[in-house]
């Protein structure tokens, strides 16, 4: 029994003090960036706490449900550029891949394409990532602060009601750049300023209105994919022809991607008037008219960014940086990117 008690009390001890001596990084927003991110800095040791404004992880990468639907928002799919991604991807488990019927705006048959997604939605794959972090979602970090006179632990967070959250030793943010830019002024270290708008100076971002349809069922609207020139539609994907995502009452689940100029020029319109706009030209498309069961509109204020080359942001000195796909690539490979070499980063420094 005495025997039992003094393990209990060493191995309870030895967690304490493991749990100090080990370092803690907050990170902040769980899109693929800031979920990738952390699998990498978990896997190297670190102790990770997540921060979340939404209610789920995803960001960009996000899906919805719709009545008994669910539909991905952001990204679709992705198109590994790089042998280093694709591999990655192929040896992740829920990552399969998609081969689709394509036809253009036209109707014409187009070469069939194949297309890397998560299964069974998109935000399985950042569900995933984050697992052994502690994850805080509805929780918008507002504040960083640092204090050089502390002997460790100098970064806080603080949400949006001024609460305090934590002392991290290092804090990373993952928001698109329109919003790290206020967050990283908020620590007051000009260096980390002047990083950032020598970046944002070069950045643009674009919109994007995304409008999900659920239609009763036709074998007659064929094709996975349509795209090409069109004034309004950047693409249609209809969702229900991925991999595990049907929902067994064999209705359709279309997802009606607007083009970035038209998205940018109606950014502030209402979503009503989006709706019906997207709806009537999708509708236009097809060989039939068919009964639409439910619908949902959205819109991405920072779809994509015209990247800068400069991989992340990070400031030795304090552990505060960012990383995104802002900061690389406009698109998910980006992101993997900009996380993967920040992480790089941040575990030879602790
Ligand atoms: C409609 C659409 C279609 C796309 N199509 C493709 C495609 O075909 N192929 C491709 O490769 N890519 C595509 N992309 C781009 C791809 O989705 C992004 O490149 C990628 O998901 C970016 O990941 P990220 O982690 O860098 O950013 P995000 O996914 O934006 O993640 C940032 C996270 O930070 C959170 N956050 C922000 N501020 C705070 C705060 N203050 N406190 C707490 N949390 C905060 C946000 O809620 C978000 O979850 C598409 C994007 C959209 C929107």
């Amino acid at each position: 029994m005495h025997l039992k008690a003094n393990n209990q009390f060493t191995n309870e001890l030895f967690q304490l003090m493991n749990s100090i001596k080990q370092p803690h990084i907050a990170v902040i927003g769980a899109g693929f960036s800031g979920a990738y991110l952390t699998k990498l800095l978990i896997d190297a040791g670190i102790r990770v706490s997540l921060f979340e404004k939404s209610r789920g992880t995803g960001g960009r990468l996000s899906s919805c449900s719709l009545d008994n639907h669910s539909a991905d928002l952001g990204a679709p799919f992705y198109t590994p550029t790089t042998p280093a991604f694709k591999k990655w991807l192929d040896q992740q488990p829920d990552i399969a891949t998609w081969n689709t019927k394509v036809i253009d705006f036209s109707g014409k048959t187009l070469p069939s394409e194949t297309f890397h997604l998560a299964i069974p939605k998109q935000s399985s794959l950042t569900r995933r990532l984050i697992q052994g972090a502690h994850f805080a979602p509805s929780t918008r970090i507002a504040k960083i602060s640092h204090n050089a006179n502390k002997q460790d632990h100098k970064n806080s967070i603080y949400d949006d009601d001024g609460l305090l959250l934590g002392h991290f030793d290092g804090v990373i943010i993952t928001a698109p750049a329109a919003q790290a830019g206020p967050l990283l002024n908020t620590t007051e270290i000009p260096r980390l300023a002047t990083a950032y708008s020598n970046i944002a100076n070069q950045i643009t971002s674009q919109a994007s209105w995304v409008q999900v349809l659920v239609l009763k069922s036709s074998d007659r609207i064929t094709p996975d994919l349509i795209k090409g020139e069109h004034k309004l539609l950047f693409r249609c994907i209809k969702n229900s022809s991925k991999l595990n995502r049907t929902d067994g009452l064999g209705n359709d689940v279309w997802v009606i991607e607007a083009n970035s100029e038209w998205s940018e020029l109606n950014k502030n319109s209402d979503p009503e008037n989006v709706r019906k706009q997207l709806t009537e030209a999708f509708l236009k498309l097809l060989p039939i008219q068919p009964e639409i069961l439910a619908t949902r509109t959205h819109r991405w204020l920072y779809a994509r960014h015209e990247a800068v080359d400069e991989e992340f942001i990070w400031d030795s000195e304090t552990c505060i940086g960012a990383c995104g796909d802002w900061l690389a690539a406009h698109h998910l490979e980006g992101a993997w990117h900009s996380a993967k070499m920040l992480a790089k980063t941040v575990i030879n420094k602790l």
